[in-house]
């Protein structure tokens, strides 16, 4: 029998559909959020309402962006020769930890994965290929950083094709082997991912 008010229900309900969250979780952080001050799940409500109203997707690279552009495109001392393609916004992160990147993202939104039916059509493939070929482009190198997993692999193979056929003068590289095999780009340290960036090589 489920004792509950509606409105408690309601809350454990929306907390047990974040990642890693059961019901038991879901509940004690529910009870929690009961137990707080109104200013302190205020603050929660107000922060989650506010990601959502400010924070959207870079017309450009896809990243994380608050207004059209991110702060990495805006940003005119990185250099425009080089984009380093991620599955998610996510993967930016340890890669800008790591201070030794000084070009540009691409974010593809996920990896190729016929499974899970996600296609090259799911993914920004296309929008990466529009700017490396846009009049004027000034792209010189595509470093691909998707995850060394299964799909991170034939995503970075599909990509690599097709960028040798619609631009064969713009080098194609992948982060270098010493990655966690399996593993998120996400859960990498600096040093190693640092390795595998200038380990780089053509593929
Ligand atoms: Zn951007």
């Amino acid at each position: 029998m489920n004792s509950y008010a509606p409105p408690i229900q309601r809350l454990v309900t929306e907390l047990s559909k974040l990642p890693g969250i059961g019901n038991r979780t879901a509940q004690r952080l529910a009870f929690h959020i009961l137990r707080a001050t109104d200013a302190d799940a205020g603050a929660l409500a107000d922060a989650i309402r506010e990601v959502k109203e400010r924070i959207g997707l870079c017309e450009v690279c896809f990243n994380l962006a608050e207004g059209p552009r991110c702060r990495t495109c805006e940003d005119d001392r990185r250099d425009p020769a080089l984009i380093c393609v991620v599955e998610e916004p996510s993967d930016v992160i340890p890669i800008e930890r790591m201070h030794e990147f000084r070009g540009r993202y691409h974010v593809l939104g996920g990896a190729l994965s016929p499974i899970d039916g996600v296609d090259a059509d799911d993914l920004r493939i296309e929008e990466l290929y529009l700017r490396v070929q846009a009049p004027g482009s000034l792209v010189r190198e595509v470093v691909l950083a998707t995850n060394p997993t299964t799909t991170g692999e034939a995503t970075a193979l599909h990509i690599a094709e097709g960028l040798r056929e619609r631009a064969p003068a713009v080098a194609v590289t992948r982060l270098a082997s010493g990655l966690p095999v399996g593993s998120d780009l996400e859960y990498a340290d600096e040093v190693t991912l640092g390795r595998a960036f200038a380990g780089r090589r053509p593929l």
